[in-house]
C-alpha cells in the first residue's frame, strides 16, 4: 500500500537531521518552537524550486535535495548568518520511495554538515515543487547587507562563477560537460564559512544566483554607487567571449560577491586559506550607477543586451 502524508513525514523527514538544543519543539506539533540566542537577530529566507523551471524532472534526487538546501544556505551566507533551522514544503506528483530516500539523503548530508535542523514543513500532492524557509542567527552589528558599499571599496568574488551556467548550456546543446562544471550545477557548495568570516570586513555582500552582472548590480543600486569590473580579473573569463557571457550573466552559481575596503585586502588571502574557497578581487566601487566591465585597455565592454535570469520577462 502506498504511503500517506503522515507516513512520508514519519519515514523520511521526522528524524532526518540532527537535534539542536535550541529547538524546543520540532516536527510533530502545529508550530516549531525555537529559542534564539540572546542578543542575536534572525536572518530568514525562502526559496522555491519548481520542476521544469529550476531543475529537470529527471534530475538525480540526491543532488536536488542537496541543491534546494544549498540555494537557501547561500542566502544566509550572503548575510554572514550562522545556519540554524529549516522547514521544507514538498509537493509531490506521486509517492516514489526511491526518490524520497535519495532526496532526503542529499538534503540531510548538507544539513548535518552545517548543523542545521529540519524543524517542520508541509507535504502535499501536485506538480513537483520544493519550498524551503531557512533561519540563521547573526550579531546585529556584523550582518552583511547590500547597501553598505563605499566609494573606493574593492569588489570581490569567491570561487569561479559561470561554471553552472556553462554546464547547463552544454547540456542543452548536447556538448561535453566537464566534471567540475557539472558539480557546480548539481552540487553547489554554499559559501557559509566565507560569509561568516567576512563579518566586520565586507561592507556589502550578495550571493550570485542570477549572474554576476545582475547581482553586483543589486549591490550598486542598494549602495547608490557604480562597480567597475576588470574583465581580465574575473576568474574563468580568459579570452573566450562565450565563457565571459556565462560568467557575467549566467545564474545558479551561489558564489558570493562582496565589497571590502582596500585596507582589509590582506585579510582576504587569510580567509581564502582558512575556508579553502578562493577569493578574487575583480574591480572597484566608484561614484555613479550600474556595473561597467572594462577590457585591458580600459575600454567599456558593451553589455547592454545582457542581463541575468528573470522570471516573467
Ligand atoms: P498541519 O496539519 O498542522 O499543517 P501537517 O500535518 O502538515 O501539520 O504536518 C505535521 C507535522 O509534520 C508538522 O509539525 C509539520 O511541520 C511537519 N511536516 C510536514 N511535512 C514536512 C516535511 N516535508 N518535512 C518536515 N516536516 C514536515
Ligand atoms: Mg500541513
Amino acid at each position: 500500500m502506498s504511503l500517506n502524508e503522515f507516513d512520508i513525514i514519519q519515514q523520511y523527514f521526522s528524524s532526518l537531521t540532527q537535534s539542536r538544543k535550541d529547538v524546543m519543539a520540532g516536527i510533530g506539533d502545529d508550530c516549531a518552537l525555537l529559542v534564539p540566542e540572546n542578543g542575536k537577530i534572525l536572518a530568514v529566507s525562502t526559496d522555491t524550486l519548481v520542476a521544469g523551471r529550476h531543475f529537470l524532472s529527471d534530475v538525480d534526487p540526491a543532488s536536488l535535495g542537496h541543491k534546494c538546501l544549498a540555494v537557501n544556505l547561500s542566502d544566509l551566507a550572503a548575510m554572514g548568518a550562522q545556519p540554524c533551522w529549516v522547514s521544507l514544503a514538498l509537493t509531490l506528483p506521486e509517492v516514489n520511495e526511491v526518490w524520497l530516500e535519495k532526496f532526503s539523503q542529499g538534503f540531510a548530508e548538507l544539513a548535518n554538515r552545517h548543523k542545521l535542523q529540519l524543524i517542520g514543513g508541509d507535504t502535499t500532492s501536485g506538480p513537483l515543487s520544493i519550498t524551503l524557509t531557512i533561519h540563521g542567527q547573526v550579531e546585529k552589528a556584523s550582518v552583511l547587507k547590500r547597501d553598505g558599499a563605499q566609494d573606493g571599496d574593492l569588489v570581490c568574488v569567491t570561487g569561479t562563477p559561470g561554471q553552472a551556467a556553462q554546464a547547463l548550456k552544454n547540456i542543452n546543446n548536447g556538448s561535453f560537460v566537464d566534471e567540475q562544471a557539472r558539480k557546480a550545477l548539481d552540487w553547489p557548495e554554499p559559501r557559509v564559512a566565507t560569509g561568516i568570516a567576512l563579518q566586520g570586513l565586507a561592507t556589502a555582500c550578495i550571493d550570485i544566483s542570477d549572474g554576476l552582472m545582475a547581482d553586483l548590480g543589486h549591490i550598486c543600486s542598494a549602495s547608490n554607487l557604480k562597480a567597475v569590473v576588470e574583465k581580465s580579473a574575473v576568474p574563468g573569463c580568459g579570452n573566450d567571449d562565450a565563457l565571459l557571457d556565462s560568467v557575467l550573466t549566467g545564474g545558479d552559481d551561489y558564489e558570493l560577491c562582496f565589497t571590502v575596503p582596500e585596507k582589509h585586502k590582506d585579510r582576504l588571502a587569510q580567509i581564502a586559506e582558512q575556508t579553502g574557497v578562493s577569493i578574487s578581487v575583480i574591480g572597484r566601487m566608484s561614484e555613479g550607477q550600474g556595473v561597467e566591465i572594462i577590457d585591458d585597455a580600459g575600454q567599456i565592454i558593451d553589455m547592454t543586451d545582457k542581463h541575468g535570469y528573470m522570471h516573467f520577462s
